[in-house]
């Protein structure tokens, strides 16, 4: 046993410590009887003897083996709890505390006193507390205000596999505060004992970065593998794939839970407003047709389109707009679709099964997720419509079909642009496998994707990207520091961000002033904007917004900055459009109608330019108050009219009640002017109209450009602008790489390429050229492709600044 023999071997490092004192716990006969089904249970003694005479023990087990729920309580039994907690880290706050309201459970304590949970805002740890669950971020705080994080005996870190940057720093220091425990438990053996961790991941591919990076490169982590009884799965993919999956999703499911045999449906999906829709959708479904129907050919939707989208097979017609509406229409193929999966024999069908449907999201009060893990009352089947928190973090028992629809919403990160969103996209194959596997637990299941085969194979990655690879980094740099991680280079990163990452994030803390740029140390405003959740740069906006009395402006500007891409750009002519017809193109618009509606758009910018018409964060700015003022009676009409998104438009107001709460937690003097929140924004003057422009550049410090006319050693690209839109501008920091420059090219032509110009969208786009300002701050940067070749590079967001107000930033 290649793994026995590597604790052995390890046992021999010296790192081998045990309490002394076991401790029993009386378990009622129910939950006795359940944990020994448990894989991780039934390999209690190996995982334990790792634990014992290893430092760091990785444990690998399927998702639902016990690993959550049983680990801890195991460390408890063994006398870890005796001389300091045992703490648990959670990537997401809903498992931190579900899991820990379970595991007291279990233990049969009162929850709050031995086993409690910390997340933001919500605690209830007390003295008597020995297991504690929190999120990964919890406990990052405490390594920054306790390095040696004395109050543990063991950590354990849950769910690796996910590599949220958490974690990933987490497992980064914690490769140092190990050892720092080993050799302090030898120099001060009263106070301090050894501390372990625990590694634990439902995937194996988290072992390699771990035993291959410079994490542990003395104590080689053994892997303790719990594999649970895994029953097949028979996957199936679907012919085609619809664009609109929700849709897909309420007629696959009621068309599955028609046909197939008893036992739980899990469906995944991407988020609260998707479930929200889908439950709703399904109950009208069942209580239409009171589901006793299971031969009936006729489908489940009696009409609907169906939008096939890319891709078409062979054979195909374009017949994507046939409505299902009869029997002839129908196709066969699908009818026939459930009708391979046999009966469990187990589980007696009586008639026709009613349907429990049971949502499941982060956001759901907490008493309602734990009724996924009642059992299913006789004679109804669950269909449990769930987020990605059901792939790994929760196992809702007594699965027999998952449906996936093969997405799920990721934060994004443009690093280029440096814009950062969240986005609905395909998810990666090893989620799939993930997602899948939650039918094969208690016997043999069926996955039905939502997707087809070959989008599987074309746009399905293998894995997902660690998020550290995929989010802006100042904020992590900045929060590294706070933890006296001064070379932030050298830090033991499980997935390194590249070199100039580090470095470009390096330089926007100094130049805000959260770092000190002589010797590289959080200042005090860095240690203040470790508090924000925004972007170190948008918590020195909200930091001067406060300072000088503008901050519900600051706040509102920021959330808008923050959601991004809020204007929907100006109508045009339909063939200006490469030709790429969209669903929300009128075909046939004649001219008279396009110009009306230029018009239209016309007249709406030029309210919103009301304030200021040279800086689109105050347009920003009047978008956001008068959408706050008509929010209460619907927004649509508003949004159309002023060209908004309107999706965004409502995350923005969210955003600034979130902003204005968490101020109200920094501030000592809570009736400082605009810290708490009201719905409202009156017009601002125009010296704090002057404000909020300075302090948004501050924010873009680093975003400045000149008109490329005004700088000293100027080189005229040799063509005269005659629209706005064709001004050239230099940035101030190198945005546009050199060696994309034409050397070939005249000295002219040379500059044109390194220049940016103001995008279509500004409100300076609207300016004659010549009242173009000489200096304005842009919040990031577009470049399109065409068949052409190359575009000019474009500025977006941007307000004027003066000299004077540039050089009172950089002082
Ligand atoms: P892992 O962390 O390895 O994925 P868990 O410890 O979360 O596994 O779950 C182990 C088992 O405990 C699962 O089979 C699950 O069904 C059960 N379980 C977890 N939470 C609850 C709960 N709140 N109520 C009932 N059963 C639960
Ligand atoms: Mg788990």
């Amino acid at each position: 046993d290649p793994v026995a023999a590597e604790i052995t071997t390890n046992a021999q490092n010296g790192t081998s410590y045990r309490p002394q004192t076991a401790v029993v716990i009386p378990r009622s006969e129910e939950i006795a009887a359940a944990r020994l089904e448990l894989p991780v249970v039934q390999e209690e003694q190996k995982i334990m003897e790792a634990i014992h005479n290893n430092s760091v023990t990785i444990v690998h087990g399927a998702t639902g083996s016990g690993k959550t729920t049983q680990l801890p309580q195991m460390l408890l039994e063994n006398g870890y709890g005796a001389d300091g907690m045992i703490g648990i880290t959670q990537p997401r706050r809903v498992a931190a505390v579900s899991v820990a309201s379970r595991v007291s459970h279990e233990l049969g304590t009162q929850y709050g006193k031995q086993v409690a949970h910390q997340v933001r805002y919500d605690s209830n740890v007390g003295f008597g507390t020995k297991i504690k669950f929190m999120t990964d971020g919890i406990l990052l705080r405490e390594i920054g205000q306790d390095f040696a994080l004395s109050k543990y005996s063991a950590i354990v870190i849950d769910e690796a596999h996910e590599r949220s940057v958490n974690t990933d720093i987490l497992i980064g220091m914690l490769s140092r505060i190990v050892p720092l425990r080993h050799d302090l438990s030898k120099e001060e053996p009263k106070k301090y004992k050894p501390l372990k961790l625990v590694i634990m991941s439902a995937t194996l591919r988290v072992a390699d970065f771990l035993m291959n990076a410079r994490l542990f490169k003395s104590v080689k982590p053994p892997i303790v593998q719990a594999e649970g009884r895994q029953f097949p799965v028979t996957e199936h993919f679907a012919r085609r794939t619809q664009r609109d999956y929700v849709e897909e999703t309420v007629r696959k499911v009621s068309r599955g839970h028609r046909k197939l045999p008893p036992g739980s449906i899990l469906v995944f999906l991407t988020g609260q407003d998707e479930i929200q829709t889908v439950a709703k959708k399904l109950k009208e479904e069942f209580a239409q047709s009171n589901t006793g129907f299971v031969n009936s050919r006729r489908p489940a939707i009696s009409s609907r389109p169906s939008n096939d989208y890319l891709e078409r097979e062979e054979g195909d017609n374009d017949d994507s707009d046939v409505e299902i509406t009869c029997l002839d229409d129908y196709d066969d193929a699908e009818d026939a679709e459930f009708d391979d999966v046999e009966p469990d024999p187990a589980l007696p069908r009586k008639g026709p099964l009613k349907a429990q449907i049971l949502p499941l999201y982060a956001a759901l009060p907490s008493d309602q997720q734990m009724r996924v893990f009642k059992p299913t009352p006789e004679g109804s089947r669950s269909i449990v419509l769930a987020t990605n928190v059901a792939e790994t973090s929760l196992t809702i028992p007594g699965v027999r079909y998952v449906f996936d629809c093969g997405r799920s919403k990721e934060k994004r990160y443009d690093t280029a642009t440096g814009v950062q969103e969240f986005k609905i996209d395909w998810i990666s194959k090893a989620s799939a496998s993930q997602r899948m596997g939650r039918a094969g637990r208690t016997g043999p299941g069926h996955c039905y994707r939502l997707y087809s085969s070959a989008i599987y194979e074309q746009y399905f990655e293998d894995h997902t990207l660690p998020e550290i690879l995929r989010t802006p980094i100042e904020g992590t740099v900045l929060q590294l520091k706070t933890m006296n991680v001064d070379n932030v280079v050298n830090f033991p990163f499980p997935t390194p961000p590249q070199g100039e990452q580090l470095a470009q994030a390096e330089r926007l803390l100094k130049n805000i002033g959260a770092i000190n740029p002589s010797d590289g140390k959080v200042t005090e405003v860095g240690q203040e904007l470790i508090h924000y959740p925004v972007n170190p740069r948008f918590g020195k906006m909200l930091l001067l917004g406060l300072r000088n009395n503008v901050l519900s402006y600051t706040i509102a500007l920021v959330a808008g900055l923050a959601v991004g891409d809020l204007f929907i750009p100006e109508p045009q002519a339909i063939s200006n459009r490469n030709g790429i017809a969209n669903e929300e193109d009128e075909d046939n618009e004649d001219q008279n109608a396009l110009d009306s509606r230029k018009q239209a758009y016309g007249r709406a910018q030029k309210t919103l330019s009301a304030w200021d018409d040279k800086a689109d964060v105050m347009k920003l700015l009047t978008a956001v108050a008068a959408h706050a003022q008509v929010e209460a009676g619907g927004t649509k009409a508003f949004c159309t009219e002023y060209s908004l998104r309107e999706k965004g438009m409502s995350e923005v107001q969210q955003q600034r009640r979130q902003l204005h709460s968490i101020m109200q937690n920094r501030v000592k003097d809570p009736n400082q002017a605009g810290v708490s929140f009201t719905s409202s924004l009156s017009p601002p003057s125009q010296k704090e109209i002057n404000l909020l422009k300075q302090l948004v550049a501050a924010g873009y410090i680093d975003h400045v450009a000149i008109r490329g006319d005004k700088l000293p050693n100027a080189v005229s690209t040799g063509r005269k602008p005659t629209r706005a839109g064709e001004v050239a501008y230099r940035t101030l920091l190198p945005s546009i790489a050199e060696v994309e420059i034409d050397r070939t090219a005249t000295p002219g032509e040379q500059e044109e390429q390194r220049s940016v110009y103001v995008h279509g969208g500004s409100i300076l786009a609207r300016l004659s050229p010549h009242e173009m300002p000489d200096y304005v701050v842009y919040s990031h940067l577009s470049r399109r492709e065409t068949a052409q070749g190359r575009n000019r590079t474009r500025m977006h967001a941007l307000t004027s600044i003066g000299p004077k107000q540039l050089a009172a930033l950089a002082e």
